[in-house]
């Protein structure tokens, strides 16, 4: 099976309406671990982006992918390598703060992807947990065809998928 994924932006509503906008070098890099084919194992890592002055939108300007050290299978990912918090520090610092950890992805071997009881575990308790610089966290899943993003609130932990703003992904 063939599947041809439009090389366009990626834009998503927040729950504030403000606009979540992926880069083109972070999205190369997600749709670089597209589960296409299946030896593909699910892959990971972290998001960094910015909040854009005076709007509630929000730019992720880079991602981690999977490290050596990280555990990997066709249907699990689990980030243990401590490079992903280096980046997250090392970006925040060379940007004098700009640069933030504002979530995490991770891929599935799915055509539009969903996430797993474990996931919205884990989404939960680092929403919850986590050390971060806004009321919320993203999450984005990578689905064979589809990439879907949704944000969990640090108050509650209360889950929102997010809709897409420019069309479908999907090619025929
Ligand atoms: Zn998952």
């Amino acid at each position: 099976m063939k599947f041809v994924v439009k090389k366009e932006k990626v834009e998503f509503i927040l729950p504030n309406r403000g606009i979540l906008k992926i880069s083109s070098e972070p999205l190369k890099i997600l749709n670089k671990f597209r589960q296409i084919d299946i030896s593909n194992r699910e892959a990971g890592g972290v998001l960094l982006g910015r909040f854009v002055l005076d709007s509630d939108n929000i730019v992720i300007d880079k991602v981690t992918s999977p490290q050596s050290k990280d555990r990997r299978s066709r249907f699990a990912f689990k980030k243990m390598d401590s490079y992903h918090q280096h980046r997250i520090t090392q970006e925040w610092t060379e940007t004098g703060g700009k640069i933030n950890y504002i979530g995490e992805w991770h891929s599935h071997p799915e055509i539009n992807p969903n996430p797993s009881s474990l996931d919205i575990q884990e989404w939960k308790r680092k929403s919850k947990e986590d050390v971060y610089d806004n009321s919320f966290l993203i999450f984005i899943i990578v689905g064979i065809e589809s990439i879907s993003a949704w944000t969990v609130t640090k108050v509650d932990q209360s889950i929102i998928k997010l809709d897409v703003v420019h069309g479908k992904e999907k090619t025929e």
